[in-house]
């Protein structure tokens, strides 16, 4: 009797061979559960395996679609809902050895593709996707992939909200400052003293706001990634005098002198966007008058290497202390010494910039001593590496 009892709890402690194949097929089956999907291929693309998610979220049953090809039982087509043809698809490229894996980027920044469900109805997915490797051999793939739908409709509504808060805010900060100039003018009659001191300070400070708006509408519309960059041909030299005339009366009002070195040089030209080029540079130039006392120099200038443009603002202002300088292009991060001369920055300036700067594939970096001055780098690739471009 006690042996026989003996015997059964070995049997219920020790797992068959069958049991111990099972479990793993069980651990893939449950794998992800019914949200992520999970589908194994051989090395000629017909499924294996697939997990429950895979049942769901495609509406295939498992014994319906074991053995045929995926690419057929899943059709794929991109953003603007075209079918992907078999050879283009990732899957096909890493079974034939031409890709290791999915090329990896963050969630945000894959491209957008849909999934064809067993009822024809179409899902965006995110994907990945890697061989499957066996004595050194591709064997097949295994696919895990998601609905993201969910996070589509969040994203577009964070699209909506930010073109209406752009309109929102906008609009009313630019009526008032209309308002302020009218008065400010004399045009609804005399203005005392007091009165204008009064009418400056509202100028100044509705001025902050439409830059805050400004700078936080631009720090939405990147990190989004919908903003589009167009490739162009910058002529350096013009953009250096572009810079100067508009940035030259706020230099003088505070006594700086602006010096272009590259006033006589010859005609150099990038190819990248203008736009955010010129944004960079503005950002470097009005910071450093910023941040520079009366009577010093602001230089611009730039290197040229066989591969790159290095374009750079030099000053002789208050610099950077040493342990802040590798927060500086934080969002919303300032050195202690510029809250001190200006209460009242964003912080926000830099980190734009090197927004930008990753965007066109440049490089933006800092070499400053505390009390001695700062100088702002743009590294810009002669041949842009960024895929955007
Ligand atoms: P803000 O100027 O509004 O504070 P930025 O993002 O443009 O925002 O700059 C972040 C911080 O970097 C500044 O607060 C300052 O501490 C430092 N900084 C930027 N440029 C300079 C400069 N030319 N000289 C000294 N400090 C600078």
């Amino acid at each position: 009797m006690i042996t026989k009892i003996k015997t059964k709890r070995r049997e219920k402690q020790t797992p068959g061979l069958k049991e111990i194949a099972a479990e793993p097929e069980a651990i893939l089956a449950s794998l992800g559960d019914h949200i992520m999907a999970v589908v194994v291929v051989d090395k000629n693309g017909g499924i294996t395996r697939v997990n429950k998610g895979f049942e769901t979220i495609t509406g295939w049953q498992k014994k319906a679609i074991l053995g045929k090809l995926l690419v057929k039982v899943l059709p794929r087509e991109d953003e603007n809902r075209n079918r992907v043809p078999f050879k283009k698809r990732i899957l096909s490229k890493i079974l034939t050895g031409k890709i290791l894996t999915t090329p990896s980027r963050p969630v945000e920044k894959m491209p957008v593709f849909y999934y064809i469900r067993k009822n024809k109805s179409r899902f965006p997915a995110a994907s990945v996707i890697s061989p499957v490797v066996f004595n050194n051999k591709t064997v097949g793939a295994v696919e895990v992939f998601y609905d993201i739908t969910r996070e589509k409709e969040l994203e577009q509504t964070r699209q909506d909200f930010l073109s209406l808060a752009s309109h929102q805010l906008r609009t009313p900060l630019s009526g008032t400052k209309w308002l302020i100039e009218t008065m400010q003018r004399k045009m609804l009659g005399p203005v005392t003293e007091r009165q204008k001191e009064y009418l400056d300070q509202i100028y100044d400070l509705n001025e902050r706001m439409i830059k805050l708006v400004f700078d936080m509408l631009h720090v939405l519309q990147f990190e989004s990634g919908t903003i589009m960059v167009k490739k162009e041909t910058v002529s350096i030299t013009d953009l250096y005098k572009e810079l100067i005339t508009v940035m030259e009366p706020v230099a003088k009002s505070k006594g700086i002198i602006l010096r272009n070195v590259l006033k006589n040089h010859k005609t150099v030209v990038v190819e990248t966007n203008a736009m955010m080029l010129r944004s960079i540079l503005e950002c470097f130039v009005s910071n450093a008058i910023t941040y520079s006392k009366s009577g010093q120099e602001v230089i611009l200038d730039m290197k040229e290497e066989s591969t790159a443009f290095t374009f750079f603002v030099k000053d002789l202002g208050i610099g950077i202390p040493k342990e802040e300088q590798k927060r500086i292009f934080e969002r919303f991060y300032r050195g202690s010494n510029a809250k001190r001369i200006k209460p009242d920055g964003t912080g926000l300036g830099l980190y734009i910039a090197s927004m930008l700067a990753e965007k066109i594939g440049a490089e933006v970096l800092l070499e400053s001593e505390e009390g001695k001055g700062s100088t702002f780098y743009l590294r810009v690739p002669k041949k842009m590496v960024d895929k955007n471009l």
